[in-house]
């Protein structure tokens, strides 16, 4: 047999061999695979790939960042070393950002080393490039296992929507998984083998014929794994992403290319797929392992709180009236409740020690789903 040509001919391949692919790991073989994954093989970000997002539409976030690291440093009594980690980073714009603003702070870039968790060799590289004259020790890792001990704070931004997804579907009176199948020249979704009902949560034993409930392995994997190093080595990370702070039934696996939706499973490894953050369990799952937990608060909030109005008003006074509404249209981007401002929450885990990060001092109550 000659040698598969797509991620879509082995996955028909698999699907042949094996039977249908869970859709934990069809997202996870779409986003990942080495040879034909979809981040393993391009950089989707900017106006010309697939997305955008937050560091990459202004200078302003990835600056804010840094400044609340700073904070959070000077809140940890100033260690004379810290693990400055970024996971996903993308281009390394943020992480080039927060640098430059956190460079004003006397001894902060001196205590810190840097690590970027990235599996994506070409993102590794982008992000080489970015960080190429930060003059600062960078250090890469392809998973968080890698990570060296020690206290540290943590960003990370639309990260944990880029972890796979489990699902399941109600029919017939009982939950399935839920699965991907090749019918009729196409890949469709499908009932698979029946699950333990324990592994739903009870007040969605019972549900509407063809419901979904999904969860996410991977990201209390990732969770689990950071809020137990905080609370045993000190420090904080800062979660910034889309999702719900309610539990609940429904499907939000999508798959988004050239800036619009797409269908997830046609085209696959050259869509992203990326599913809604469950803000409720990856709280649950923190405290769990020891850590204290703020937020979420709204990117709104966050921003504003760190002052993102000043930020915009000083740049926009230093770039010139001609540009000024570049700025302004940045920021509006950023924060608008029709834009990024509510869709986006913010969430920091800290060690229990940790005052109240920057921005989580007080809650704010927030609308959801
Ligand atoms: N934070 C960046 C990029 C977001 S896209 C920004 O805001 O612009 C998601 C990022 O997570 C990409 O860099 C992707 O390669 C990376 N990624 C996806 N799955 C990952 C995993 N399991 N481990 C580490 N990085 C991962």
């Amino acid at each position: 047999m000659s040698s598969p040509e797509t991620l879509g001919d082995v996955l028909c391949a698999r699907i042949e061999n094996d039977g249908p692919i869970p859709v934990e790991d069809w997202m996870a073989t779409c986003l990942g695979d080495p040879q034909y994954g979809y981040y393993m093989t391009r950089d989707p970000l900017g106006c010309r790939g697939d997305f955008t997002t937050a560091p990459e539409i202004s200078q302003m976030f990835g600056e804010l960042l840094g400044l609340w690291a700073v904070v959070v440093w000077q809140q940890m009594h100033m260690p004379a070393h810290v693990n400055l980690v970024e996971l996903g980073p993308g281009r390394g714009t943020l992480m080039a950002d927060a640098i430059r603003a956190a460079a004003g702070v006397p001894g902060f870039l001196d205590a810190v080393q840097v690590h970027m968790v990235e599996t994506s060799p070409v993102l590794q590289s982008r992000q080489r490039e970015t960080l190429q004259s930060a003059r600062l020790p960078v250090m890469w890792h392809a998973d968080i296992d890698a990570l060296p001990d020690g206290p540290m704070i943590v960003l990370a931004n639309e990260f944990l929507d880029a972890l796979p997804v489990r699902q399941y579907v109600y029919q017939k009176g009982t939950w399935h998984h839920r699965a991907v199948t090749w019918a009729d020249g196409a890949f469709k979704f499908v009932a698979a083998d029946a699950v333990d009902p324990d592994l739903i949560p009870a007040p969605f034993r019972t549900a509407a014929e063809g419901a979904i409930y999904e969860d996410s392995p991977a990201v209390l994997a990732v969770t689990k794994n950071l809020a137990g190093r905080l609370s045993a080595q000190g420090g904080a990370a800062l979660f910034i992403d889309y999702g719900h702070t309610v539990g609940g039934l429904g499907e939000t696996l999508q798959a988004v290319s050239r800036h619009g939706y797409a269908d997830p499973l046609a085209e696959p490894g050259d869509v992203d797929l990326t599913a809604h953050v469950d803000f409720a369990a990856l709280v649950a799952c923190a405290r769990d392992a020891g850590a204290t937990v703020w937020g979420p608060l709204t990117q709104a909030a966050l921003l504003q709180r760190l002052g993102i109005d000043e930020r915009a008003a000083t740049l926009a006074a230093a770039i010139g009236t001609e540009r000024a509404g570049e700025i302004s249209t940045q920021h509006r981007r950023l924060t608008a409740v029709d834009a990024m401002g509510h869709l986006f929450k913010a969430l920091a885990i800290t060690h229990p020690a940790q005052p109240a990060p920057p921005s989580f001092e007080t809650a704010i109550p927030m609308r959801d789903r």
